[in-house]
């Protein structure tokens, strides 16, 4: 068996892990720094409460892909959940996405789906014809009244940065409805897994040729006791930033104990920029198949990623990509070494697509092997 040196264990060390471990031609040791699985999908239940929390920030699963949706079953029961978010601004309490709800509410207005639509033509910039950039995007499809109240305070909050340097596809990620439906995502699939991620993650790693070490970093002399290293930590570090550091943003949160429902839903967005804190999380809301009498309560903040802080959002601005061109180059130049995962790859990518791409690469490491040619350092995107 080829010996492979997995470092992270979140979805896409662990997903890879098990899809080599079970081709049977594989043996994975899987390292990780924290001392847990699952990354930052990490759930663990609150001592005090009860209440499963989404250590990192709360996660919800959902997705289009049949294969994928198959797949993470296999590992733990996933509980059917939608998630419905509010925003909370000066003049109340609208419904996200922006949805025909949103939008009578918003204009005080009684309108149809089709006259919804029609409206919505006439406070779109009809001038913007190929959006550049994410405020382009927001003032061609929602005009300046919706995109100033519920997404420019937000962006500059959440990215730390003007929206006019941002991409397109930022906002593209939300979609925008002439229907009542306020279900967050288009996916096919929502659900959370009843006993959390770390849960699922760790039956993902329970094979018997996985053998995982957490609390264990990442050192190049490892490498020379395995085949091949699939590295899915931070691109920049795996290069001790030779090159620059690649730009993040990270989130905190302050957590509050309270008793009863705090805010009578999981998450409810403050998109205004006079308030500091982005959104609110309620972490019993996210399993709502469980009763608890105490809640906990995150209300979440973003900031430029320091030293030691952990890299949450790949900011992806023009200086980062010449930086990113230079370690990807690097990397491509490397022998038995492969990148994988949001932070390995530098993007902003969901679970789902992590595991979707995550089985997809499997598929082409073990097949680049078995022709005897070398697996692409990055999985095609
Ligand atoms: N966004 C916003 N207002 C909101 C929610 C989202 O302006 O109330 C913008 C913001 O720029 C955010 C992006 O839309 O980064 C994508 O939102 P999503 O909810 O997908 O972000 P995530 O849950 O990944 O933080």
């Amino acid at each position: 068996m080829k010996k492979i040196l997995i470092v992270g264990a979140g979805f896409s060390g662990a997903v890879l892990a098990r899809e080599l471990a079970e081709s049977g031609g594989y043996s994975c040791t899987v390292i990780d720094s924290r001392d847990h699985v699952a990354g930052n999908c990490h759930t663990e239940r609150d001592v005090k409460t009860g209440v499963m929390e989404h250590k990192y920030g709360p996660h919800i699963f959902h997705t289009s892909r049949e294969d994928v949706w198959e797949y993470i079953q296999k590992f733990g029961k996933f509980e059917p959940f939608t998630n419905r978010v509010k925003a909370s601004v000066k003049r109340g309490v609208f419904s996200l996405p922006i949805n025909l709800h949103t939008i009578n509410q918003f204009f005080g207005k009684n309108m149809s789906p089709s006259e919804a639509k029609e409206f919505m033509k006439t406070v779109g910039d009809p001038s913007i014809e190929e959006p550049q950039n994410f405020e382009e995007q927001a003032l061609k499809m929602l005009g300046k009244d919706l995109y100033e109240s519920f997404f420019k305070g937000y962006t500059i909050k959440q990215w730390g940065c003007d929206p006019k340097e941002l991409p397109a596809s930022i906002l593209k990620r939300l979609p925008v409805r002439f229907d009542y439906n306020d279900n967050y995502y288009n996916s096919k699939y929502q659900g959370i897994p009843r006993d959390g991620y770390t849960s699922a993650v760790s039956s993902m790693l329970d094979h018997d040729n996985i053998s995982v070490k957490t609390s264990t970093n990442w050192e190049a002399s490892m490498a020379k006791d395995f085949d091949h290293v699939v590295y899915t930590g931070p691109l920049d570090e795996f290069f001790d930033c030779s090159e620059g550091k690649l730009g993040y943003r990270t989130v905190f949160w302050s957590k509050e104990y309270h008793t009863g429902d705090f805010q009578g839903n999981a998450v409810i967005n403050y998109p205004e920029v006079d308030c500091k804190h982005t959104r609110i999380h309620e972490h019993k809301h996210f399993a709502p198949w469980e009763e608890h009498d105490e809640t906990i309560v995150f209300t979440e903040y973003s900031k430029e990623t320091e030293s030691g802080d952990i890299p949450y959002y790949p900011k992806r601005l023009e200086a980062d990509k010449s930086i990113l061109d230079a370690y990807m180059a690097k990397a491509n130049a490397l022998e038995g070494v492969s990148f994988l995962g949001r932070l390995a790859t530098y993007r902003y990518m969901d679970m789902h697509q992590i595991i979707g791409e995550a089985l997809d690469y499997s598929k082409q490491f073990i097949d680049c092997e078995n022709k005897g040619s070398k697996p692409p350092a990055f999985p095609t995107f």
